[in-house]
């Protein structure tokens, strides 16, 4: 199954265990989102939030339930077109030995540098180096060269260039320092209404800016809402 999304994404009674006879991970996760909305997921812990973004990229298939886009369960959506679909913001990006350039187009070789350019303009990259310096700029295996914020600030930016209808983040707890928080911060607000975010919050600005807080505790809903509700 594909076809273009629009980024309606639904969780239906979702259960879910990594092992076989391990004791369920998530219970009755019943969620909705739509393109132009942020969902933030908050919890301690082990509370099961970044599971919640690997199933509905489908590294695991639910154990039962059902798991739409579109109004699609996505088990029966072609694997690449499904993952297409979604950009993922790593905390820790895979980064080669390379160019920034090569690095965000990550082998995709329909990538413009125009729109590499675009892209890194709009996470704020640029401070004092001009366009072709940060194009051609070297990095070291791991990113060893640059800062975690760096890091994340790259990881946008190879997520961004496809325009996904879908962004997932798993936002780091410590390592970014505020400017960085700020460019991320400026460059989601905005383009926030393209797409549908889902979010593991651990920044109090982006649990403030979503327009659902899910609370999760040992795999389980227990309080959801806005900021100013909970
Ligand atoms: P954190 O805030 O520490 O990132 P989290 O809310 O993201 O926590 P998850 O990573 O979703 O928590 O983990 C939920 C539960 O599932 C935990 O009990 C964890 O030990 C377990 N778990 C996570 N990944 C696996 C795995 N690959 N195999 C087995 N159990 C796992
Ligand atoms: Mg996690």
């Amino acid at each position: 199954y594909q076809q273009p999304v629009q980024g309606n994404i639904s969780f239906r009674k979702v259960n879910f265990r990594y092992q076989k006879d391990g004791e369920l991970v998530l219970q009755d996760i019943n969620l909705e989102l739509q393109r132009g909305k942020m969902m933030a997921l908050v919890g301690h812990t082990g509370s099961g939030k970044s599971t919640i973004l690997h199933l509905l990229s489908r590294m695991y298939q639910v154990t039962s339930g059902d798991i739409m886009i579109e109004q699609h369960p996505i088990k029966e959506w072609d694997l690449k077109s499904l993952r297409s679909q979604i950009g993922v913001i790593q905390q820790d990006p895979f980064i080669f030995a390379g160019t920034v350039a090569e690095n965000i187009r990550f082998g995709r070789t329909n990538i413009s540098d125009d729109e590499i350019v675009q892209v890194l303009t709009h996470v704020q990259w640029f401070e004092s180096m001009n366009p072709a310096e940060a194009l051609s700029m070297p990095l070291q295996e791991g990113g060893k060269n640059l800062s975690a914020g760096q890091r994340q600030l790259l990881s946008f930016a190879r997520a961004l260039i496809t325009h996904p209808p879908i962004l997932i983040l798993d936002e780091a707890t410590a390592n970014v320092d505020s400017q960085t928080e700020h460019h991320l911060q400026q460059a989601i607000a905005s383009i926030r209404h393209q797409h549908a975010w889902l979010i593991v919050a651990h920044r109090l600005s982006t649990i403030v800016d979503a327009d659902e807080i899910l609370v999760l505790q040992h795999g389980k809903i227990i309080e959801r809402g806005n900021h100013s509700a909970l």
